[in-house]
Formats: C-alpha cells, structure tokens, sequence
C-alpha cells in the first residue's frame, strides 16, 4: 500500500484503481492535476488480478502443456509430462502482484495518491472514507468497473464459483461444468480441457451466439476435439456439491461448477443518489461523449459505463476522462474498439462486417505458408470494405489474431482503401500477411489463393 498524508482537497479524486482508474490518474498527474485514487481492494483491478491477465497466463499454461503431449506428428513424445497445480497458481498469482506493484511504482513516481479504502459520494463534491476521513474534489472519475452477474439456485460461494475462483485453483477439477456460454465460458473451458478436465458448457442459446456463426463454428469443433460438451438451448436447475441438475432431467458430474453468464456494472456503496449522477436501466452510468455525467463534476468510465467491457476501452477512456476533467476539449470518439477471444483458434473482429454497400472477402488460413508449417491451418480471414475500398471492418480466426488485429483497427480508423494494405509489405512468413492476402484478393488479384474463375 502506498500511503501519505491524505489530502483533504484534490484536483481530481478517482474512484476504482482498475485499468480505467490508474491510467486516467497518470494522464490527469502529467496534465498537472492533484490526483487522489481511491481503491478499495488492489491497483489493477479486475483486469490485472482477476480477469484478463490471469486468464491469459493459465491459457498459454495450458497451450504449452497440450502442445508438449500433442505434437507427435512433429516426432515430439513427452511422455511423463505433468501439471503442478501449486506451482501453476504460484506463477500466476506472481504474474499479477508483479503488475500491481507495477501500477503501484507508477502512481507513486507519478505523484499520485493512492488510497487503499471504499469511497463513497457525500456530496457533488466529496467522497467519504470508511476510515472516517473526507476527500473534497473539483472533479471526480468513476471507474469502479463490474461484477459477475449470479443466477437463482446458483449464488457464489464454496459450491458455486465465479470466474476469479475459477482462475485461482490450486488443482486441476475431473469435471467442470460451466454455467454461460460467452467469452469468459469459452476461455475458462478450453484452458481446463487442455489440462485434460471433462467439461461441459451449458448454453442458455448457443455457444458465443453474438458472434459470426462461420468463426464460431471453428471454434465448436476444436472444443468438440478436447472432449468439450456443449449443451444448447439448456437451462441448468439445481446443483449439489458435485454435480448440476438440467432442466431435462440429466445429472452432470462436477467437481467445479463455474458460474459466467456475464457482468453486471459496480454501483454499490457509490452513494449516486447523493450525486446528481444517473444510471440506466441495467444500472449502467449515463454519460454523454465527453464522459461526463449527469452531475457536471463528475466523469465515469470502464465497465461502470456500459458495453463492450473491455480493458482496452476502459484506458482509452481513462486517457480522454483525465484531459476533459483538466479542462480540456475531448469525447470519446474512436471508430473502433477491436474485440479478441482468446479461443482455439482466436477469434479478433475490428469494426463491421455488416452494412449498407458493404462487400466481404475471405481468405483460408490453409494457404498461408506460416499456418501450414506450424500445423495451424484452421481458420481465416474476412475484410470487409465499402465502394470507395475503404476497409470497415475485419475478422481474423487464427493464430496470433490477438496480435494482428491491431493493424486492422488501424487501418479503419485511418480510413485506409484496399489498396493501401494490399501494397503494404508485410513479412514472409508470418500470419500477418492475412491481411495483405485477404485485400489483394479483395482487389481482384489474389496471390496465394485460386477463387475460380
Ligand atoms: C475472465 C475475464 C477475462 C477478461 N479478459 C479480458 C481480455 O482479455 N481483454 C479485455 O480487454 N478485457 C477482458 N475482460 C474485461 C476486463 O477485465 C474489464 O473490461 C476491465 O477490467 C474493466 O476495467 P475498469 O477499470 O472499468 O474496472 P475494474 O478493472 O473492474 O476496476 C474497478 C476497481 O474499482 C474498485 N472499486 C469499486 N468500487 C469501489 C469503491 N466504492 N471504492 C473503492 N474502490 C472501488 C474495485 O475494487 C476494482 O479494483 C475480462 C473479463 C473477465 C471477467
């Protein structure tokens, strides 16, 4: 923890030390401002200690243990390969107190205060400490981010995990049944069954139904490959210590049962009605395209303010919060918030592939030099682009998409044409030349790619 003397007046006082928070508050400090965090659990937030950090560790655990006992046609044999769950947790609990120190070191050096306590509004102008203490602002930023959203018959607790437990097993379950079958479901299922657990994923409709059924449908099939069953259109009932109860009568086996049928935003404890701060009706904060709220003193952003929730749209907002909190003129206005499931292949969409005049190329990963010599060949890459070729949108299920969506995100936010990707270099041989391969094809001139005639 870091501690001072608590101001009892800042320029800027910020509560929620997430992604959002931290960065918004090294924006603000470097503007000048007197910042103040307040953080009731640890800097990072979610993100950093709970979600997207610790998933992603323990989804490359679980690639590199399947990889080692899956590559025999590379005349790789690891026999005898095993899993310590303890050493496992241990790195990836290392991981995450790595980063929080990190942005604990960076709000340090950049004079900013942080506040380990739960703050809560008083007034427009003040929040109160559980400490007994008062913080007096000019401005305020809510970045108190979401929680997971629970269902009846199935609150967390020992029996019922939400998805921070099922990132912090120090044990790999027999069988896991995961309730939700969104992004989170998805990761969470596919590192377990790399790590040989049984799991069944209960869908409420389909597996990621918002998604383009042509990526999904990939991704299906590789889960159906590590022994994953998906049940659609089901409803879970009851559960017991060790199993779960469908609404058709059958009886999973479970020695996990993960609850992830999404998020909720994080208003509690906030003292909103003290603001003149309004939410919607999901009890998202409202706020208009400077992200400032209903309460001219006070700015929200991150999960708190609505879809997509996303760490990377939490910080780009975090960054304009500081300069419209200093007194400068700025909105959140980016064309794209690129969007990636880390699912076997990854999934990565950049704007739209739907719309008015709209054209859509695909290309095969199967023709891709890189994909065929490291034997990951399933996937593609679609772009689509309007009657000028100015490219709106790209989906990438591959390899690296995770990577590679980037250069797509900014190609849209340039307004870049086909062309301009197309007589790009890109480098031989790597998956980024999806890209260049997809809007030369696009273009009418594909290379590594026989469309027909
Ligand atoms: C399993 C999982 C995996 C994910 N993976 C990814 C991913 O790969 N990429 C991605 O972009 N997104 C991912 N996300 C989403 C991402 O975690 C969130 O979008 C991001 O954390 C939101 O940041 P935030 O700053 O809005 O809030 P948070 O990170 O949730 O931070 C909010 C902070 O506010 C604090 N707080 C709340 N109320 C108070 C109060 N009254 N007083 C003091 N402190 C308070 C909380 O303790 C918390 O630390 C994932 C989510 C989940 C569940």
């Amino acid at each position: 923890m870091v501690m001072g003397s608590l101001p009892e007046d800042v320029d800027l006082a910020i509560i929620g030390g997430g992604v959002g928070g931290y960065v918004s508050a090294i924006r603000a400090s470097q503007l000048g401002m007197n910042v103040a965090i307040v953080e009731k659990n640890k800097m990072g937030g979610h993100c950093l200690n709970y979600a997207c950090i610790p998933s992603k560790t323990l989804i490359h655990i679980a690639d590199i243990f399947y990889e080692m006992t899956h590559s025999e046609k590379f005349g790789i044999h690891a026999e005898g390969a095993s899993i310590d769950p303890k050493k496992m947790l241990e790195w990836r609990m290392g991981v995450s107190k790595k980063l929080e120190q990190g942005v604990e070191y960076l709000c340090k050096s950049n004079s900013i205060e942080i506040i380990k306590d739960q703050g809560t509004f008083i007034s427009s102008k003040a929040i109160q400490l559980t400490n007994g203490e008062e913080l007096d602002f000019k401005k305020a930023i809510i970045a108190t981010g979401s929680v997971p959203r629970s269902i009846p018959g199935f609150d967390f607790g020992s029996e019922v995990m939400d998805y921070k437990s099922a990132l912090m097993l120090d044990r790999v379950p027999k069988n896991m049944v995961i309730i939700g079958a969104g992004y989170v479901a998805v990761e969470i299922g596919t590192l377990y069954a790399k790590f040989g657990t049984k799991v069944d994923i209960l869908a409420h409709s389909d597996l990621l139904s918002r998604f383009d059924q042509d990526a999904v449908s990939l991704v299906k099939s590789r889960l159906q490959e590590l022994g994953v069953t998906i049940h659609p259109n089901t409803v879970p009932l009851s559960h017991g210590k060790d199993s779960v109860r469908l609404s058709d009568g059958t009886e999973l086996a479970a020695d996990a049962i993960v609850s992830a049928v999404g998020l909720v935003p994080y208003t509690q404890n906030l003292g909103l009605e003290n603001t003149k701060v309004s939410v919607d009706g999901k009890g998202f904060v409202n706020v208009d395209r400077s992200l400032t709220t209903s309460d001219p003193n006070i700015l929200a952003i991150g999960d708190v303010i609505g879809e997509p929730m996303l760490a990377h749209k939490a910080i780009r907002q975090g960054e304009i919060a500081a300069e419209v909190a200093a007194g400068n003129k700025d909105a959140f206005d980016n064309t794209v918030i690129p969007a990636v499931i880390f699912s076997d292949p990854e999934i990565a969409i950049a704007g739209s592939l739907e719309g008015e005049g709209i054209s859509v190329k695909k290309f095969p990963l199967t023709a891709l030099g890189r994909g065929i010599a490291i034997g990951e060949t399933r996937g593609f890459i679609k772009i689509a682009y309007d009657s000028n070729q100015m490219i709106k949108g790209v989906e990438m299920v591959s390899t690296d998409a995770n990577a590679m969506i980037s250069e797509a995100a900014l190609a849209i936010e340039m307004g870049a044409t086909l062309e301009d990707v197309a007589d790009t270099i890109h480098p031989h041989p790597t998956f980024s030349e999806l890209m260049q391969e997809v809007a030369e094809a696009a273009l009418g001139r594909p290379v590594h790619f026989y469309y027909g005639k």
